[in-house]
């Protein structure tokens, strides 16, 4: 879909999608555009039109925020392979695994895993803190 900005004749402009750039010329060789205010027939793209300037304007701070979330993306997908090479994925025994640990003072493992919000609570309350990471998906 593309969107052009068109004027008429009277100069009214307005807006208007379509499929490709080719099905503007065609339907307007047809006199198939009308102006949506005073129903002229002639019509022609306008480029410099203020809306234009504009959503060039917002089009750059969006590629600003996105390069931002992307390097937000790549800082998180590094400690995301951190975490998965040097800690063992217990799932949701993950609490369980914890309390091993932190009651039986058995081998110093680092793992990784899920809890339910109750279980978070749980463990806080018994003084363990947990350091939850944004986990992101490695595919998109
Ligand atoms: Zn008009």
């Amino acid at each position: 879909m593309i969107k052009y900005n068109l004027i008429c004749k009277n100069r009214h402009e307005f807006e208007s999608w379509f499929s490709h750039s080719k099905e503007f010329d065609k339907l307007n060789k047809k006199k198939l555009l009308k102006c949506i205010y005073c129903d002229s027939n002639k019509i022609n793209k306008s480029i410099m039109s203020p809306s234009i300037m504009q959503s060039k304007k917002s089009l750059n701070l969006n590629s600003t925020t996105n390069q931002e979330l992307y390097k937000t993306k790549l800082e998180l997908l590094k400690l995301r392979n951190f975490v998965e090479k040097n800690f063992k994925f217990v799932g949701n025994q993950l609490a369980n695994k914890i309390r091993e640990v932190y009651y039986n003072d058995s081998k110093k493992n680092n793992f990784y895993g899920t809890t339910t919000k109750e279980e978070e609570k749980e463990l806080k309350e018994e003084g363990i803190d947990l350091v939850s990471i944004p986990w992101v998906e490695k595919n998109n």
